[in-house]
């Protein structure tokens, strides 16, 4: 059955697949230079930010990607003070990091400043932390930025970035995983978006060799399910500058502190079990 105008559709042509949400009204619309932005009051979602037309983040899902994205990462480091998140214009896993007390310093590098203004208005309870005295907000390109980071300054890097489309191209290749080794401690990790375990397997391996020929020394993914993204089931994928186990920081009642949706001790560990078929592509 066609869907006709109610409905937000994002449709993968690559992977013959579609995601749809049943809409109330379109309430902004803007072309910045970087990308076109819009936001939609959905029926059950609540808000919607598309940006070129894929769905980035609905004030129902939100939840689950941004505490993924950061408490995993965040709680397999030894010890994260200085935290650097790349994109994550609408701020949710800002504001997820800000909530460690062992994070002391917090930047985000988001291109497009319009992404966080509209997100200050449709989103604000993910904008919270943004006046922590810990957090900066810089405007500009991750990419750029990364080349120009003090060397062995940063613990954890997150790539909270849009597809390997358009600006973030750049952000899933060798030369920036060389300008994230370059600035991160000996013991420090990046954690980058990685999209579907079901649709884009390939991608993930090649993410995984890249890093791995870079010189980060091992590569480990982690799922999680994000409806609003395509297939429903999304993953992360952490690279370490050193060889060694990663850290289980799980204190009940640290993780009980996080006041997290989803993450728990269990869904921390969980996250890293791997189906035979996803596990074999990464071997
Ligand atoms: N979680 C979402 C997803 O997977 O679709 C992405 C959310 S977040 C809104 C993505 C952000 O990355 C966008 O705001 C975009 O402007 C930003 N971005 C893309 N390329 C970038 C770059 N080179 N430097 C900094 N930010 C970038």
């Amino acid at each position: 059955m066609a869907l006709d105008s109610s409905w937000f559709t994002e449709p993968v042509e690559a992977t013959g697949t579609a995601f749809s949400l049943k809409l109330g009204e379109k309430l902004h619309e803007e072309q910045t230079p970087y990308q076109k932005i819009e936001i939609f009051r959905t029926e059950t979602f609540g808000y919607l930010m598309s940006i070129d037309g894929c769905t980035m983040v609905s004030t129902r899902d939100n939840f689950l990607y941004h505490e993924m994205m950061s408490h995993v990462a965040l709680n397999s480091h030894p010890d994260p003070q200085n935290v650097v998140v790349v994109g994550g214009g609408d701020c949710g896993t800002l504001r997820e990091v800000l909530k460690h007390p062992e994070v002391r310093k917090a930047t985000q590098v988001e291109i497009d400043e319009r992404v966080t203004r509209l997100a200050e208005q449709y989103f604000p309870e993910l904008c919270t932390a943004n006046n922590d005295p810990r957090a900066t907000l810089f405007f500009g390109d991750g990419i750029q930025w990364m080349k120009d980071a003090a060397p062995g300054s940063i613990d954890l890097i997150i790539i909270d970035s849009t597809d390997p489309v358009g600006p973030a191209e750049g952000l899933f290749g060798k030369k920036f995983y060389l300008d994230c080794l370059k600035a991160l401690k000996p013991n420090g990790m990046l954690v980058q978006q990685s999209e579907s375990p079901l649709l884009h397997l390939p991608l993930i391996s090649e993410m995984h060799q890249t890093m791995r020929v870079a010189g980060f020394a091992q590569t480990h993914l982690f799922t999680f399910p994000q409806p609003l993204y395509p297939s429903g089931w999304w993953s992360g994928s952490i690279a370490c500058k050193s060889a060694g186990a990663l850290a289980e920081r799980l204190d009940a009642s640290a993780v009980q502190a996080l006041d997290a949706q989803y993450y728990n001790a269990a869904i921390h560990r969980g996250a890293f079990a791997l189906p035979n078929y996803v596990a074999k592509a990464l071997a």
